[in-house]
């Protein structure tokens, strides 16, 4: 107790806990040298347009698949998502291709509805200081994917997750998605070196999302591959069957086949970064 006191994110930090957290999904696992791969589009749209999406996904090596069904739009006449309907599609599409799901709760009056169809609980960056939120999920019993807010400093973003944790719910993945800086060239600025200073200052694992990051396809590679070397314990990004059309984020989604090139790439680059890191997989 009063250690917790006297440490802003005691129960987050390598002090409280000096090895990795594994959060184990049933058929795999995250953290602690195990790799997951998270892709899906940013919006659920459609039967047709998930089930394609969760087919790819499966086909080339992803084992969870995301999807809005509640999106935290900017401006409110942008897409809202398909809400209940999204869930349940969502689900059936994981279902029938063997993956997890994760998707956005952005309210806490929603939970009890995303819990059933879920298996991951993902809390998105414009929320990630919504308190009461974050204390009603540290309350459930399933694994919270915590984005980094905007601007939010790293101890901000381990602060938010101390939130959770003190509620009871440990099994914690935050994510790196870019954060608010002077430059326009790219949506948001990816910050890599959050993957070394998680690692060093917490046991949580710690995933890269350089769709919101990069906002364009043509940075997701790079930015993904960049993730990995520097030490991620995976990726979540936005493909979609035809990003042109997508409702949402169209502009940073990766068409099906630049999932599956990109999914080999990592392959590729994976076993390198462990041996360096010595790290090992499933
Ligand atoms: C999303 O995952 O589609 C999303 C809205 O992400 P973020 O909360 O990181 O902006
Ligand atoms: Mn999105």
């Amino acid at each position: 107790m009063e250690n917790k006191r006297n440490h802003p994110y005691y129960l987050g930090s390598r002090e409280y806990q000096k090895e990795d957290t594994i959060i184990d999904l049933g058929n795999c696992k995250i953290g602690g040298g195990h790799f997951i791969k998270m892709a899906g589009p940013c919006s659920v749209e459609s039967e047709e347009q998930i089930l394609q999406t969760a087919k790819a996904v499966k086909e080339a090596g992803g084992q969870v698949l995301r999807g809005g069904a509640f999106k935290p739009r900017t401006n409110p006449y942008s897409f809202q998502g398909l809400g209940l309907e999204g869930l349940q599609l969502l689900r059936k599409a994981a279902d029938q291709y063997g993956l997890k799901v994760v998707t956005e709760v952005m309210d806490e009056g929603h939970i009890a509805m995303v819990r059933e169809y879920t298996d991951i609980f993902q809390i998105g960056a414009r929320n990630m200081q919504n308190y009461r939120l974050l204390e009603a999920i540290g309350k459930e019993d399933k694994p919270v994917l915590l984005k980094r807010g905007l601007s939010a400093t790293i101890d901000e973003w381990l602060s938010a997750a101390e939130y959770i944790a003190n509620e009871g719910n440990r099994q914690i993945i935050l994510v790196e998605r870019g954060i608010r800086t002077f430059e326009t060239k790219t949506r948001n600025t990816f910050d890599v070196s959050a993957i070394p200073v998680i690692h060093r200052l917490s046991h949580y694992p710690i995933l890269v999302d350089p769709s919101h990051a990069a906002g364009k396809k043509e940075y997701v590679e790079p930015l993904t591959l960049a993730g990995v070397a520097a030490g991620a314990d995976g990726f979540i990004i936005e493909i979609h069957p035809h990003p042109e059309e997508a409702l949402s984020d169209g502009e940073q989604s990766l068409s099906l086949e630049q999932w599956a090139s990109l999914s080999q790439k990592v392959d590729t680059l994976l076993p390198i970064v462990q041996s360096i890191y010595d790290r090992k997989d499933s």
